[in-house]
C-alpha cells in the first residue's frame, strides 16, 4: 500500500502517506515533500504541474 509519489516541486521520491501536504489541482492530487515546495507549488501551479508523476509499488 506504499504509494511513491514524486515532489512535483524538487522532484524527490517519497511516500504519499508520509506527508501532510497535498493539494488538489485541476481534480488531481499532488503531494509534496515539504510545506516549503507546497507553497511554491501554490504560487505558480502551471509551472509544476506538468512535473508530476506517480510510481507505484
Ligand atoms: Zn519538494
Amino acid at each position: 500500500m506504499n504509494m511513491k509519489v514524486v515532489c512535483p516541486v524538487c522532484n524527490r521520491l517519497f511516500e504519499a502517506e508520509c506527508t501532510p501536504y497535498k493539494v488538489t489541482y485541476n481534480e488531481i492530487v499532488y503531494y509534496f515533500d515539504t510545506e516549503i515546495c507546497q507553497l511554491a507549488f501554490m504560487k505558480e501551479p502551471e509551472r509544476f504541474v506538468f512535473n508530476c508523476q506517480k510510481k507505484n509499488e
